[in-house]
């Protein structure tokens, strides 16, 4: 007797309040996470307009990378200020930070996830690792 709504992956959350759900976007949309664009498939909550990239709402709160072997990156939400004392720039593409982002504290080291995420991606597709595909077709 319910209409059969599909089941949507709800995530919570710690830069929001509600719980997020998963949304395919059929435009672009400003991640309230990272405050950079993307497309495609977001976490929203609707009555907030408030969208977060699916890597933004999944993403680890703490990265282990090689970008930075030293030590350990942690997520951290910069909460929007007056005072613009310090600029960031993410050390990837080298445009500024702001609200969500990967920060190594001990070397003021700031990140996008996303760069993070897509650097670590084109490491992984270096021709030195195998993918090991599967070859098998039933
Ligand atoms: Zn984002
Ligand atoms: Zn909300
Ligand atoms: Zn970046
Ligand atoms: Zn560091």
């Amino acid at each position: 007797m319910a209409p059969r709504t599909p089941k949507r992956r709800t995530v919570q959350h710690f830069t929001h309040i509600h719980p997020l759900t998963e949304f395919n976007s059929a435009g672009d949309f400003i991640c309230d996470g990272c405050k950079t664009y993307g497309s495609g498939k977001t976490y929203r909550c609707e009555p907030c307009n408030y969208d977060l990239h699916d890597y933004c709402a999944t993403c680890p709160l703490t990265l282990p990378t090689f970008i930075h072997p030293k030590h350990e990156l942690s997520l951290v939400v910069r909460k929007q200020q007056s005072t613009r004392q310090n600029e960031r720039a993410c050390d990837i593409c080298n445009e500024s930070v702001e609200g969500l982002f990967y920060r190594c504290k001990l070397c003021e080291f700031d990140v996008h996830p996303l760069c993070a995420a897509s650097s670590a991606r084109e490491a992984r597709a270096s021709p030195c690792s195998s993918l090991g595909v599967s070859a098998r077709s039933s």
